[in-house]
């Protein structure tokens, strides 16, 4: 690794899964962030919103951060159902995903939205994982820059900086379906974010954020893909939900 990579994430997305119980999967995956992999890769994980506080407490001291999958824009007010981003810090979340495929998909959040909740994040003083990527139809209509560049220059608020911000490149068609891009496609990709972020956060910093690859990560791809220029890491939905599975992905920096 080149000496000007940002330090690498692996951030695992839980989604709607996890119980009380699985805080024995956050306390082996404690166990198993042995200094080697202190020393090369920074821990992230995004539970349910339930279980976000005991997450918080139980990784006191182990420098594994815990983040929410998403927020709302406001910061209080009549929104049944919804969680704010200073909750999400109160309940001790540095992070906080926006802008996940899910969200846009089901939800029907737009660029505008998502860059909603990205100030929503700074504002609490979280660091916004905004994530974008193309549908399959995207890609094989050849729009996959336009669409991300796109996403990218709507999703992201100008106060944005290396400390405040990571991007996460997850390709739709990607996501739970043990499809990946091949090293070619993500390098490609994640140029281009490099590029974008050379307008949005500035000259200075765009080489610090992180860029995140996501879907379909496992233990045996996990390699050749942080190894693609411009990768400083991964988002991990079903592999983060066993705890060898996600250290084995982090392991993928230590050779
Ligand atoms: C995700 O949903 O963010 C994701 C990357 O999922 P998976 O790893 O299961 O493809």
């Amino acid at each position: 690794m080149s000496v000007d990579r940002p330090r690498p994430l692996v951030a695992g997305n839980w989604k709607m899964n996890g119980l009380r119980m699985s805080a024995k999967v956050l306390g082996d995956i404690q166990a198993g962030y042995t200094p080697g992999l202190k020393a090369k890769v920074d821990l992230l994980v995004c539970p349910p919103a339930t279980l976000l506080y005991t997450f918080a407490h139980i990784s006191v001291g182990s420098r594994i951060a815990v983040g929410g999958q998403d927020c709302h824009a406001k910061e209080s007010g009549a929104h049944t159902g919804d969680i704010s981003a200073e909750m999400l810090a109160d309940a001790g979340a540095t992070y906080v995903i926006v802008g996940h495929s899910e969200r846009r998909q089901f939800h029907g959040e737009k660029d505008a939205d998502v860059c909603a909740k990205a100030v929503a994040a700074h504002r609490a003083g979280l660091t916004a994982v905004v994530c974008v990527g193309e549908t399959r139809e995207e890609r094989e209509a050849g729009k996959t820059l336009n669409v991300v560049k796109k996403q990218l220059r709507g999703s992201i608020p100008v106060d944005s900086n290396s400390q405040n911000l990571v991007v996460a490149y997850e390709p739709v068609w990607a996501i739970g379906t043990g499809l990946t891009p091949t090293a070619a496609d993500v390098a490609e990709v994640h140029g281009l974010i490099r590029e974008e972020l050379k307008r949005l956060v500035g000259k200075a910093d765009h080489g610090k954020v992180r860029i995140l690859y996501g879907g379909s990560v496992k233990p045996s791809n996990a390699a050749e893909l942080m190894a693609v220029e411009n990768v400083d890491g991964a988002l991990v939905g079903g592999a983060s939900l066993v705890a060898a599975d996600f250290l084995a992905i982090a392991g993928a920096y230590l050779t």
